[in-house]
């Protein structure tokens, strides 16, 4: 089959879970990480034995509030991150980035940047493997070396994790606990099914506008997923439907700002505008 054929299989198309059960291929991984087989049927279900604790999972919150959490998914990278800096940085709004632990070795300094212009970084896995291909030894190794490659660079594990294109499996959930993660998910995105063009400026700034409502988390991307350090190079096609969420980005942030929406943090959004963190008990003053 060919590398789109392949890729698609692999999750990073348009397959759902159910559909890259099984897989067989050779995929080239970073450079320092070298080439291997990947085989076998994972059935994505938790190991066996006692589980303890739990884990959250946010798609939004629901709240009144005209609240929103802007998320970046894929960072650092040369193409795309330094200039979503400074589109946020012109509306002085934060945003949250979820960060691919194979790039954030590669470039600290794009990291630093992000933490010192008052974002929040969370961890979007180590190799951007989807969770449906990989063993549940490899789901807690991508998620746990995530999360150890940012705390390398800003002094701390991040609080959320967000699992490669949405995938939420029984393994995703159980590494995600383990390594004391929260889940963040999305609610609003650049296509929520309307098969827009992915070179459609106005379209998807359209989807975004249409889509958007109190206690969002909106996704957009400033990298391209595993094209970014494979050794085959980017993926064109991720390239264009990057560069158009980009160029859509000022004026969604113009239009949301003008609804009169805030910009939160992940973080914020959960805890002041949710029902709070994991354990606290409402209270009377918690009401009205
Ligand atoms: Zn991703």
């Amino acid at each position: 089959m060919d590398r789109r054929t392949f890729l698609r299989r692999a999750g990073i198309g348009g397959a759902g879970i159910a559909a890259v059960a099984a897989p067989v291929g050779t995929y080239a991984l970073g450079q320092h990480l070298g080439s291997r087989q990947l085989s076998g049927n994972y059935s994505a279900s938790v190991k066996a034995g006692m589980i303890r604790g739990g884990v959250n999972v946010w798609w939004s919150v629901s709240t009144t509030d005209k609240v929103l959490a802007l998320t970046f998914d894929d960072g650092p990278t040369e193409q795309f991150t330094d200039e979503v800096l400074d589109v946020l940085a012109r509306y002085e709004v934060p945003a949250t980035f979820f960060l691919i632990g194979e790039l954030v070795e590669r470039r600290p300094d794009h990291v630093r940047r992000t933490v010192e212009a008052g974002h929040e970084v969370a961890n979007h896995t180590f190799d951007h493997f989807s969770a449906a291909i990989q063993s549940p030894d490899e789901v807690r190794r991508t998620i746990e070396r995530g999360a150890d490659a940012i705390a390398e660079v800003v002094g701390e594990r991040p609080r959320w994790f967000r699992p490669v294109r949405g995938e939420v499996t029984g393994q995703v959930l159980q590494a995600a606990a383990e390594v004391g993660h929260d889940v963040a998910l999305w609610s609003v995105s650049r296509d929520p099914g309307n098969g827009t063009a992915i070179d459609d400026v106005d379209g998807v700034l359209r989807n975004y506008v249409d889509g958007l409502h109190e206690g969002a988390l909106v996704i957009f991307h400033d990298g391209i997923g595993r094209s970014a350090f494979e050794l085959t190079g980017p993926d064109e096609e991720l390239v264009l439907a990057r560069r158009t969420e980009i160029d859509a980005l000022p004026g969604v942030i113009e239009r949301y700002l003008a609804e009169g929406y805030r910009f939160v943090t992940t973080t914020e959004l959960i805890d002041e505008h949710g029902p709070g963190p994991v354990g606290r008990t409402a209270s009377a003053a918690d009401e009205g």
